[in-house]
């Protein structure tokens, strides 16, 4: 009987591994790039699918190895176009992936983990906890399913990626640099780094450690408060990584990578919305060259205390901010009508539709 517990997953071998496995099975040579095209660049869920490899060596391969993918469970389409995606992992917990067109732009937002340990006040991941982390392929299969929506709905590849959905990227910092290795591999998904970006609730220490390891991906920093006092109330990170500490942090991320790094600030109405937090973000904002300001419209989550600021507040601290010199977009809230804010979806499905939704495994 088949043993699949112990069968190596066939994507923790690298080229060489396969070369040498395919060296062992008496196959041509040629065979490693064929099998590492297959699972890296044309994304296939099986081996049944690798129609260029003898059906023999297809089975020898689904005798060797396991070959779990992500499963698409739940696919949300929103008015604004938006495309979210509930993906069900091996072993049964939930993540989400994101499509949003905008512009010229389609940009997939993934996730890194499933639920999060950060406990932020206004998300409903942090309401989740900690699941666990996602291995590499996990984080590639978002963004390959992603690319995917994209090209059967657009007709044309994902121009941008982001690290915003669930989890703190940098607290799965291996398995977040793995996927992005393979998303930008020209044997992989061949993604330009400069367009994606990672999200960061602020983890100094990593931060130093992304500059040492000369990343080329982009920073956004999750700021939503400038100041001490306001940030520790809605995001317990900022207790052991002040903001001041954080900012001496990307000053060395900037300047041994030049890489952009952007603010993420979620307007919360009568929380961080007033003149004096949009004067104390600016103050910030010169401190270092952020290349801009995102204010984000805030989707209300059912149990987070925060509602989205009035748009004519939104408007007057958005003014303020250009009087300033500040380079600063507003981000309209994305896919209101099905469940878009990050954690959101896997939120309600673990909460109110858990005992309806199947738990698919992934083989
Ligand atoms: S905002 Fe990000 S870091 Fe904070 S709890 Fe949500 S997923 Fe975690």
């Amino acid at each position: 009987m088949k043993q699949t517990s112990v069968r190596p997953n066939i994507r923790h071998l690298s080229l060489s591994d396969l070369q040498e496995y395919v060296a062992g099975a008496a196959q041509p040579a040629y065979r490693a790039r064929q099998l590492y095209g297959w699972l890296w660049q044309k994304h296939a869920r099986s081996f049944e699918q690798m129609s260029d490899l003898p059906k023999t060596f297809r089975e020898k391969l689904a005798n060797d190895f396991s070959f779990p993918v992500l499963n698409v469970e739940l696919l949300q389409q929103s008015r604004d176009g938006t495309v979210k995606c509930l993906f069900r992992l091996s072993d049964g917990k939930a993540v989400e992936g994101v499509l949003i067109p905008s512009g010229d732009r389609l940009t997939a937002c993934v996730s890194s983990q499933a639920g999060c340990s950060l406990g932020c006040k206004f998300c409903a991941t942090g309401y989740l906890g900690l699941q666990r982390n996602l291995m590499f392929e996990e984080i590639f299969d978002q963004v390959a399913f992603l690319n995917e929506i994209a090209m059967q709905q657009a007709g044309r590849r994902l121009t941008n990626i982001v690290f915003m959905g669930m989890g703190e990227p940098l607290l799965n910092y291996k398995q977040v640099l793995l996927a992005i290795d393979k998303i930008t591999s020209p044997d992989g998904l061949a993604f330009s780094p400069r367009r994606i970006t990672l999200s960061t609730a602020g983890i100094s220490k990593m931060i130093y450690r992304l500059a040492d390891d000369q990343v080329k991906f982009n920073l956004a920093l999750s700021l939503h408060a400038a100041t001490d006092e306001k940030r520790s109330q809605i995001m317990p990170i900022n207790q052991s990584n002040r903001i001041p500490d954080l900012l001496e942090a990307l000053e060395y991320f900037y300047k041994l990578t030049r890489n952009e790094i952007s603010i993420e600030y979620i307007l919360l109405k009568d929380f961080n919305d007033s003149l004096d937090d949009a004067k104390a973000l600016v103050k910030l904002y010169r401190k270092l060259p952020f290349k801009v300001v995102n204010l984000i419209e805030y989707n209300p989550v059912s149990l987070s205390p925060f509602s989205r600021t009035e748009s004519h507040v939104a408007d007057q601290f958005i003014a303020y901010l250009q009087r300033q010199h500040v380079n600063v977009r507003l981000r309209r809230s994305r896919g209101a009508d099905i469940d878009a804010a990050c954690g959101q979806l896997a939120n309600v499905v673990h909460t109110e539709a858990a005992q309806r939704l199947p738990h698919v495994n992934a083989r």
